[in-house]
């Protein structure tokens, strides 16, 4: 079996990408490795430091952050943003754990309606949706589950649609080295739903297509005919 490519140099996909380092934690954020480290001691104080914050926003929007219902609120808050960014604290080797395994096949492998839910960097709201995943195998496959754990791991952090849709595609190529990879993601985000232009009905689709999904056409279009069947 072919080693795992651990030097992004390596991987064919990838020499044209300022992309993530092979942990896929340090990328995009320098906090990243610090916030995996923390001690118990460290996580402590980082709680009460954004519930502090979020007793701040509650004053600046008008509210009184003393009255009854929203005494527990800063630090309720406080713990569901650390939830909802909790991919910061995994990364991928720990997550595929060995479960790649050496398999005479070389077809399509397809693993669709994968729900996801991330935060907009932006505007630090919610945006969600579905995942749609193919990779067309070079005898190398991976636990299915593990694909969830690493749309699971990318999605809870804060992100734009296009990163989510790249890093995904290009963890599995590094880690799967198959003859391609597509990603498809549709989205609703809550930042053009709620505010902005205020389009509910809109969905983004971004996709990323690898190796031959992106070059051959015919094996592309029967991966989007597949995932487009109900
Ligand atoms: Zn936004």
């Amino acid at each position: 079996m072919t080693p795992l490519v651990t030097n992004r140099a390596q991987s064919p996909y990838t020499q044209h990408h300022p992309v993530m380092d092979f942990d896929a934690l340090s990328w995009p954020s320098q906090r990243t490795l610090p916030r995996e480290a923390a001690t118990d001691e460290e996580r402590e104080e980082h709680l009460v430091k954004l519930s502090g914050a979020v007793r701040t926003i509650l004053e600046c929007v008008g509210e009184d952050p003393g009255r009854e219902g929203l005494l527990d609120t800063p630090e309720r808050y406080a713990k569901a943003i650390l939830f909802c960014t909790k991919g910061y604290e995994e990364n991928l080797p720990a997550i595929v754990n060995n479960a790649v395994f050496q398999e005479t096949y070389d077809e399509m492998v397809i693993v669709k309606d994968i729900e996801f839910f991330s935060l907009c960097e932006h505007h630090l709201v919610p945006f969600f949706g579905k995942m749609h995943i193919g990779y067309v195998s070079n005898n190398r496959v991976i636990g299915l589950s593990k694909i969830v754990r690493i749309v699971e791991m990318f999605s809870r952090r804060l992100q734009i649609q296009e990163r989510l849709t790249k890093q995904v595609g290009l963890a599995l190529s590094e880690i799967l080295q198959p003859q391609g990879v597509a990603v498809v993601v549709e989205s609703s985000h809550l930042c053009m739903v709620m505010r902005g232009v205020q389009k509910t009905g809109a969905i983004t689709t971004t996709s990323s297509m690898l190796g031959c999904m992106r070059s051959t056409s015919k094996t592309r279009e029967e991966f989007l005919n597949l995932i487009s069947r109900k």
